[in-house]
């Protein structure tokens, strides 16, 4: 391939999921008419018509389209996000909330946990959650935008608006859609590279660069050039979800749940216009038909769909840019959706595709730093993922029995071994998930370090009292100015 002159000019998305929109949104708005930009989706085969629950980032990268928020959230029928609430994970019974904030404040040398570990051994008893706005509000269902951005939130979002919502927009950018199914990849006889896309009419569709949206099929970047899949079932073992919609019960709550049950979890999110729910569950101990009435015993409201059933194998393809084409969303991986964050594998493939954007041929650098970015967002993600199945105190079933004894990385391992011990966790590498968010899960599934850092020990009683005094009652007067968060919600997108 080196040393060919190619010039992706002409770029090709196969598929119109929300990664296959969100890709064509970003590199029309950024690369405007300098590219011949077509997408191809089928309107009969459609999309996974899941996906609902987001962490921060996103936000950036509607603003990086400039994207107005109300009106986004008026689409997307979305609420606002500041977390998640764990239920039964630690042990059934046992909750903890996961937020998108910071908790307490960091000295340069110690996370805030070193400082509330040590208050904890002179026999304070606040809870860690006291010291994070972001949970107090969650719980109270209280939210607001506050100056210099001091509210960390995300979105609970309806993904299959969000791909309409960005479809106009990539529209009036230039990208030009076709409808129809694809139904021969045809390569490149000399180097074997995909050359065009043929539809069931008879269209061919060439192209420099390809990118496979079409989710779990992985047309291009599997079935046609074999990239080839690690499976990391052995790590993360549900392999199915049922998901269906119900009316809202009460007023949305600004976070997602996720509800541990003996084979899996189950997802409750609250939108503006109705909720989402779903159970993942691993088959091998669970049947589809109990899973199903386990789903339906535990749901709030009348529902609205039909139950919708997935399967799927956790793991990531092993070279998501192969060739002339990228897998960008389902099709390059896939990991459950336990902390929201698919589509932020999504935006994250897109921006670097973007930033690799090849000026002539495509370089087989460019493949091979993008592969390696990508892999290892995957593997940080999983390791965060698998905590949350490993480092708990269930047994009460074949399943939590297995995750229990299973191996896990040794990455997880050093991670948790460390806390354990020291109370310290470290963000190597861009790493996603930054050391509140360990913290929190950590301690939230059970884990409590053994030690902290020394400096805490430093300040004297009154010091320390004084210090954690200060950061509980910012929260707590913060958090009584905030309004509800549904009525902020009407108020914010106009919708009253
Ligand atoms: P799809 O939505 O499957 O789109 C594939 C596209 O390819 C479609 O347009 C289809 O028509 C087209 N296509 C396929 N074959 C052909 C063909 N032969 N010819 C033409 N077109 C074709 N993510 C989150 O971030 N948060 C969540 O809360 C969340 N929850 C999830 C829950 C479950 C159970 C699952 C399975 C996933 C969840 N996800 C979540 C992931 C999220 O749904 C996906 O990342 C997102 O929807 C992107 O999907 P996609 O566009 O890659 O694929």
């Amino acid at each position: 391939m080196t040393g060919e002159a190619r010039h992706p000019r002409r770029i090709v998305i196969a598929g119109g999921g929300t990664a296959g929109w969100m890709a064509a949104a970003a590199i029309a708005r950024t690369m405007g008419r300098t590219v011949d930009l077509t997408l191809v989706e089928s309107d009969a085969i459609g999309t996974i018509g899941v996906g609902e629950s987001t962490i921060p980032p996103l936000i950036n990268y509607n603003r990086l389209l400039g994207i107005n928020e109300a009106e986004f959230m008026r689409a997307t029928q979305a609420t606002f996000k500041l977390g998640i609430l764990f239920d039964n994970w630690k042990e059934p019974g046992h909750r903890y909330f996961h937020s998108f904030g910071y908790t307490g404040k960091d000295h340069w040398s110690a996370g805030f946990q070193h400082f509330w570990l040590c208050a904890r051994d002179r026999g304070y008893e606040q809870s860690y959650d006291d010291y994070c706005l972001e949970v107090i509000a969650a719980l109270q269902g209280k939210f607001a935008h506050l100056p210099d951005e001091a509210m960390n939130y995300a979105y609970q979002l309806d993904s299959t608006l969000y791909a309409k919502f960005l479809r106009t927009m990539a529209e009036g950018d230039g990208a030009r859609r076709i409808e129809g199914r694809i139904s021969q990849v045809e390569l490149d006889g000399e180097n074997g590279d995909i050359a065009a896309l043929v539809l069931d009419s008879g269209t061919r569709i060439e192209g420099d660069l390809f990118i496979d949206c079409t989710g779990f099929r992985a047309l291009l970047i599997e079935q046609t050039l074999h990239a080839g899949y690690d499976d990391w079932t052995h790590y993360l073992p549900c392999d199915s979800a049922i998901a269906l919609q119900t009316e809202n019960v009460g007023p949305a709550v600004p976070y997602t749940r996720a509800m541990a049950h003996d084979a899996g979890w189950q997802w409750r999110i609250p939108l503006q216009h109705r909720s989402g729910n779903g159970l993942v569950y691993c088959s091998r101990y669970l049947s589809r038909e109990d899973a199903l009435e386990r789903l339906l015993g535990n749901i709030e409201g009348e529902v609205l769909t039909e139950p919708n059933f997935l399967r799927f194998q956790a793991g990531a393809r092993r070279r998501q840019w192969h060739r002339n084409c990228v897998a960008i969303g389902l099709s390059s991986g896939f990991m459950e959706p336990l902390e929201s964050t698919s589509i932020h594998l999504i935006q994250r493939a897109v921006l670097r595709l973007l930033r690799m954007m090849p000026q002539g041929d495509i370089s087989e650098r460019d493949i091979a730093e993008f592969n390696d970015q990508q892999n290892d967002d995957m593997l940080q993600i999983r390791d965060f993922l698998v905590l949350h199945y490993k480092a708990t105190d269930r047994r009460d079933s074949p399943f939590w029995r297995y995750c229990a004894a299973m191996p896990i990385p040794d990455t997880l391992a050093q991670k948790v071994e460390l806390f354990r011990e020291t109370g310290r966790v470290f963000r190597k590498n861009e790493e996603l998930f930054a050391e509140n968010s360990w913290v929190q899960v950590m301690m939230g599934q059970g884990i409590m370090p053994r030690a902290y850092h020394p400096i805490a020990e430093k300040l004297r009683d009154d010091e320390l009292e004084k210090f954690l005094g200060t950061l509980r009652g910012n929260v707590t007067r913060t958090v009584a100015t905030l309004p509800a968060h549904a009525d902020y919600v009407v108020r914010y997108c106009g919708t009253a």
